[in-house]
């Protein structure tokens, strides 16, 4: 199963490319994320793996042309070259784990020189690639509402008395988002307007979000999809997801406010959300899953088809989340960005196996390059609330930035930058890179 650790994740395993093998680097040869890239040097953006402060061009480098010795079980399923992220993605499993040994071979330090060199002709440096979504990749993008403790604090906000609504515990709640919104990690997020009540004695006012926020969150692709009609069983759940990447789900509270009853979010949420560009495999993943998050006493079992022994023992996933800002005047002043939150997705209540089983479990068809994602991510403490709804607790507890600036929501200029990576003792660090976005002005 994709959580099976192996050769793969050996941490004395170093790369014959220096920068992979920097302790602090989030791109070691235990990681090789995936990445859509566009070079000056190309006509047409290709699938890159990134090593390093390099990607591997994985278009011009034909796989096929380094077979040598014996192959792994699997490897003979990687013939010629691969071509884009999508025509990855909708391979089965399997023939993605085997292209992982392909790689990691081909990089390892123990390489021959004449691999070395032949290979090292395809790489790019990462300053000069501009990674990409590629086009028409993302069909559709779920979001959920996973966290018991974001769910918890919002919740109360509203129903000091009664913060998680009944359903919490046996449903995974989620709401459909917009694809076309989606955009790579880096680009500007232009302040939307909308509709804003906040002064219920008057009508609502059409005027630029006030109270425009962030969610720290995690996505997944599917990989292979299911057919319209058919579910997919929660044991074969993860055989479905590719890997994940970081997510800020950009949202504008005060458009929220007024416009989700009855039918939940709208445009406070699909004016834009920013994914991390490099897309890290559930193989790379392996050595950090944990178990399922562990339900109090007295909360129900989830139901038949969300339950399965593998998903209790291993469906969690250890991944630090870490969340700065830089305000225009701090990026003017040299003032390195602040740290806002740290959380971690093992602190789910739903697993994203749950979340893709219950996605489908209605015969919903889930398709290659869907994106789900988790909802935001908030743990127990303070320290650990994913968004600034929660760490401002409304607006009523505005935080203090370190040259003295305060905010209760995003202001023009701020700039939010999330990061994840995961540790554990005896295996290597990997990381996911950076989730990057600067508010503009309203136009
Ligand atoms: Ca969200």
């Amino acid at each position: 199963m994709t959580y099976e650790i192996n050769e793969t994740h050996d941490p004395n395993l170093k790369s014959w490319v220096e920068s992979a093998n920097d302790p602090n680097t989030d791109f070691p040869i235990q990681n090789l994320p995936f990445c859509e890239f566009d070079h000056p040097q190309r006509k047409f953006p290709a699938l890159g793996v990134v090593i390093g402060d390099y990607v591997l061009d994985l278009e011009t480098c034909d796989l096929a042309d380094f077979y040598y010795g014996e192959p792994e079980p699997g490897l003979e399923l990687v013939a010629g070259n691969i071509g884009s992220l999508t025509s990855l993605m909708v391979k089965p499993w399997e023939y993605r784990e085997s292209i992982r040994w392909h790689i990691s071979f081909l990089l390892r330090d123990t390489a021959d020189k004449e691999i070395q060199s032949l290979v090292g002709r395809h790489l790019f440096p990462r300053s000069e690639v501009t990674p990409e979504i590629p086009y028409g990749l993302i069909g559709d993008y779920t979001d959920f509402y996973c966290s018991i403790y974001h769910a918890t604090n919002v919740g109360s906000m509203f129903r000091p008395d009664n913060p998680l609504l009944p359903n919490y515990k046996y449903v995974p709640i989620g709401y459909h988002g917009r694809a076309s919104s989606i955009v790579i990690s880096g680009t500007d997020i232009k302040r939307p307007h909308g509709q804003n009540r906040s002064d219920a004695e008057a009508p609502p006012v059409f005027i630029p979000c006030k109270n425009l926020d962030y969610e720290m969150e995690v996505g997944f692709f599917v990989g292979q999809g299911n057919d319209l009609g058919t579910s997919i069983p929660i044991g074969d759940a993860e055989k479905h997801i590719f890997g994940l990447c970081l997510v800020n789900d950009w949202s504008a509270r005060d458009i929220q406010a007024w416009e989700y009853q009855p039918l939940g979010p709208f445009l406070a949420k699909n004016f834009a959300t920013t994914i991390s560009p490099f897309v890290v495999t559930m193989e790379a993943l392996a050595p950090f899953r944990t178990k399922a998050f562990e339900r109090e006493e007295g909360d129900p079992a989830p139901l038949d088809y969300l339950a399965d022994d593998n998903n209790e023992k291993f469906g969690g996933i250890d991944i630090n989340l870490e969340v700065f800002i830089q305000s225009e005047k701090m990026r003017n002043e040299n003032v390195a960005p602040h740290l806002l939150s740290k959380s971690n997705m093992k602190d789910l209540y739903w697993t994203i196996g749950q979340m893709l089983t219950h996605h489908a479990s209605n015969g919903c068809n889930l398709q290659t390059g869907d994106l789900i994602a988790t909802g935001t991510i908030s743990g127990k403490e303070k320290s650990a609330r994913g968004s600034m709804l929660e760490l401002s607790w409304r607006g009523t507890e505005p935080i203090e930035l370190p040259n003295g600036e305060t905010r209760r929501f995003l202001e023009d200029g701020d700039e939010i930058i999330m990061k994840g990576y995961c540790e554990r003792e005896g295996f290597r660090r990997i990381g996911f890179g950076e989730c990057r976005g600067r508010i503009l002005p309203a136009d």
